[in-house]
């Protein structure tokens, strides 16, 4: 079955025809409007209720049919989720840096939602994977202690907010307690502390001439405070990981791990739900308390970061993170392959076309009952939904390009 999938224009999104988000959308929907000022910042493929997809040509939503027939997911889903769809797919188009944050494991997110239901509005945990669909930037997870150590004896303004005593106990004693608190007293400082560090090192950036070579960091501390100003998560590029992924290349997040992402198009799997602990960088609600509390102080180099995929055949890399809520086929057809068969999967998924298109869809069993027939070409941009216990037979047809696909599954 096809779906037609909700856009979010969330301000933080690339505008007009630069987003993937616009770019999938626009060549299905030929008729969508897109314009240079519009940001098209999220595509969402699933049943949330905030965007939920509508099968094209009946008008029901994804949700609605789901519950007419919750066969279409898989017994082991429905055994383990009940009769709903565990996920929510997306894609990302990603123009300014959206708030650091983290998500809580499964107990705290439903010790959050019972005590203020109000900001933390379900008692889910919300782990998340990222494909890169362009080179992507992000922050996530500490730094090496040592890096830690160097940008806190090279930068006098980043001591300043995380305050001398705790730099010290940091530098001799460099460990999870004690980058606890620098990023306690960090995350802490008062308005005018923060403003006056941020200001100072502007300035002393702006002195610095390009003799000196170009510096990621320092451009990507005047990136964030042009779009930030007075934010003090600005500091936080010291303290954290800077991940730059290539297309492809994947992202585990999950609880307690610090992340903020900066730049680029992804491909985003996540459990359904809305448990977010924000801290800087957002004019959002932030709850420095409970982000100090809770984050994972654990240090190492942005490597350990990436996630690695599982080769399960010539054309398919499945993303399988330690979670039973989802996992991602990435699958790549190159150009000159007659057809390619993607495998039945125990649960119900989402299959994407971002790339090159197919003809002769086959499915094997056929849909159930009443259910819409799969149309009989797919092109970039087109949605499908597969009921689980099902395979489908594509036929790259164009020749010079290859087919690049992901697909939503569980692995349970
Ligand atoms: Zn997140």
């Amino acid at each position: 079955m096809e779906l037609e999938c909700a856009v979010q224009k969330y301000a933080w999104g690339v505008c007009g025809m630069d987003s993937s988000v616009a770019q999938l959308v626009k060549a299905v929907q030929p008729d969508l409007e897109v314009t240079d000022d519009q940001p098209f910042a999220e595509l969402w493929m699933g049943t949330h209720p905030s965007g939920p997809s509508v099968i094209k040509g009946s008008g029901e939503t994804l949700g609605e049919y789901i519950r007419h027939q919750p066969g279409v997911l898989g017994f082991p889903v429905i055994e383990k989720f009940g009769e709903q769809l565990p996920f929510l797919f997306k894609v990302l188009s990603v123009n300014q840096a959206l708030s650091i944050q983290a998500h809580p494991n499964k107990k705290h997110a439903e010790e959050l939602h019972s005590a203020r239901p109000e900001v933390y509005k379900d008692p889910n945990h919300k782990p998340e994977m990222t494909i890169a669909l362009t080179p992507f930037q992000a922050l996530c997870g500490f730094r090496p202690a040592q890096e830690i150590a160097r940008h806190l004896k090279d930068l006098p303004e980043l001591r300043q907010v995380v305050g001398e005593d705790a730099a010290q106990s940091f530098t001799e004693n460099p460990g999870e307690e004690t980058l606890k608190t620098c990023f306690s007293t960090m995350m802490n400082a008062s308005i005018d502390t923060i403003s006056q560090a941020l200001t100072q090192l502007l300035d002393r950036f702006s002195q610095m001439d390009d003799g000196e070579g170009r510096d990621l960091l320092r451009e990507l501390f005047q990136r964030l405070h042009d779009k930030y100003p007075g934010d003090v998560g600005c500091f936080s590029i010291y303290l954290l990981n800077y991940v730059l992924l290539q297309p492809g290349e994947a992202m585990f997040l999950g609880p307690n791990v610090i992340h903020a992402y900066l730049l680029g198009d992804c491909i985003e799997c996540m459990a359904c739900s809305d448990n977010v602990v924000r801290a800087g960088l957002t004019p959002k609600y932030q709850d420095v308390e409970t982000l100090v509390e809770m984050l994972d102080y654990s240090m190492g180099p942005p490597e350990n970061r990436k996630f690695e995929g599982f080769k399960m055949d010539d054309y398919t890399i499945l993303y399988n993170p330690p979670v039973l809520d989802f996992a991602v086929d990435m699958i790549e057809v190159p150009s000159g392959v007659d057809q390619y068969t993607l495998r039945p999967v125990e649960s119900a998924s989402i299959l994407l076309v971002v790339e090159g298109g197919a003809g002769g869809i086959e499915t094997s069993p056929s849909a159930p009952g009443d259910a819409p027939s799969p149309p009989p070409t797919l092109q970039r941009g087109s949605v499908l939904f597969l009921p689980a216990g099902q395979s489908l037979t594509l036929r790259p047809t164009k020749q010079n390009s290859r087919l690049l696909a992901f697909r939503a599954l569980c692995v349970l």
